[in-house]
């Protein structure tokens, strides 16, 4: 419940009013959220806003949102510790007001250091959903004199309206997922239960029946991708993907993934190259996700490319960045589809339906480097092959 501590001038009521239609409106929750940081900023005519998520059951707050993108890009799934101004609004329920955090110790400038920002003041509200605090809505330095009541009574409406929205947002998109996720279903599930019936005859030889059982454990591997890349999307798309970065030799994890690629490579004939720096410094990153990164990439190398092709996986530094690069002698992507490669579902027109595949990978994969602030490149032609490129800062 909103303790509010000045009464709402009429035009205040009827500006929030059009917030929520606008809020109700969008579904895109990343659209949604950066729409909710510019009103946060404009109705309390401040120079900053941020939206962090908070999950209860990890108690861990991060950015999800911030109003300068560059600071964005440094933010994105950095945890706040509980103990500052958004860790105890979120604790708390209740919206927090510091005129001057110079003088308030719950003040976190790591932030501000990261992100070369000067903080003066901060107003900090619970977004709740569901009697639960989702996330922190927080405002930082009011353009002109200080932040006053009537600014955090309008910050706390806005927050209400949010949550709701962001709720709405999350369970269409559940929903989207789920149905496309059932849909996929049906294809393994089917082969499945082909093979099974098949499998049921008496007179089949020991071979088909070997055959059988490849079959069904490539069955069985296409519904565990498929768990894992719709685990992956709905986490991230819950802001709930979170990196856990630890120091490690990249050149190494190059070297393994090719090694695992190998076989498979084998199979379809392709000339296979490393040129790999062996002086490569290790990087602080999640080795797992960059792991899972370099495998959907090579993977898609191989199963994007023609028999008697090759495959190239390069690394070297360039300047402070690591740069990664897959480059295949596949079927490549027709030059106007480029754009969308990246995008949730999205396959290019060129690929045979019986190449299986979700259209997911390649979105788990930019979301991943760009979580590291890294960027993912892609060059592609037609009919010549496509090289995948991950940039990586070295820090
Ligand atoms: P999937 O392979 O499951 O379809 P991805 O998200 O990994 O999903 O890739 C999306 C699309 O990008 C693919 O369907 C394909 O059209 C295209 N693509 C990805 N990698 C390559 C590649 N190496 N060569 C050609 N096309 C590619």
């Amino acid at each position: 419940m909103i303790n509010f501590s000045t009464s709402i001038p009429i035009e205040h009521y009827q500006q929030l009013l059009r917030i929520s239609l606008d809020l109700a409106s969008t579904l895109d929750l990343n659209a949604l959220l950066n729409r909710i940081n510019y009103l946060a900023m404009e109705l309390t005519d401040s120079e900053g806003s941020s939206i962090l998520f908070y999950d209860e059951s990890k108690r861990e707050l991060t950015f999800a949102v911030t109003n300068d993108p560059q600071a964005e890009a440094m933010l994105m799934n950095v945890s706040m510790p509980l103990n500052s101004i958004a860790g105890q609004v979120a604790q708390t329920c209740q919206p927090v007001f510091v005129p001057d955090v110079s003088k308030d110790n719950r003040f976190c400038d790591r932030i501000d250091n990261l992100i070369q920002f000067s903080t003066r003041s901060i107003m900090a509200a619970p977004m709740i959903a569901k009697s639960k605090v989702i996330g922190v809505l927080e405002v930082r330095n009011k353009k002109e004199g200080q932040f006053n009541e009537s600014d955090l009574d309008k910050l706390q409406i806005l927050c209400a309206q949010a949550a709701v929205a962001i709720e709405n947002s999350r369970l269409f998109q559940q929903f989207d997922l789920i149905s496309n996720f059932v849909h996929e279903l049906r294809t393994p599930l089917t082969a499945l239960s082909t093979i099974n019936a098949l499998q049921q005859h008496e007179d089949i030889s020991t071979e088909q029946r070997h055959e059988y059982t490849s079959l069904i454990q490539h069955e069985i591997q296409r519904l565990t991708d498929l768990s894992n890349d719709y685990l992956d999307i709905a986490r991230m798309e819950s802001g709930r993907l979170t990196l856990h970065p630890t120091r490690f030799s990249i050149s190494k994890l190059i070297n393994e993934c090719c090694d695992m690629m190998m076989a498979r490579a084998q199979e379809q004939n392709l000339v296979r190259r490393r040129e790999i720096d062996p002086n490569l410094p290790e990087i602080e990153a999640d080795r797992d996700k960059i792991k899972q990164v370099l495998i959907n990439l090579i993977n898609n190398g191989i199963k994007y490319n023609r028999p008697g092709g090759s495959i190239t996986v390069k690394a070297r530094v360039d300047g402070h960045v690591l740069r990664i690069d897959i480059c295949d002698t596949g079927i490549g992507v027709p030059q106007e589809e480029i754009p969308n490669l990246g995008k949730r579902f999205f396959r290019a027109s060129n690929v045979e339906s019986t190449i299986s595949g979700t259209g997911l990978g390649l979105c788990i994969c930019r979301h991943i480097i760009e979580s590291h602030q890294g960027q993912l490149s892609i060059e592609s032609q037609l009919g010549t092959g496509s090289t995948f490129t991950i940039q990586l800062p070295i820090t």
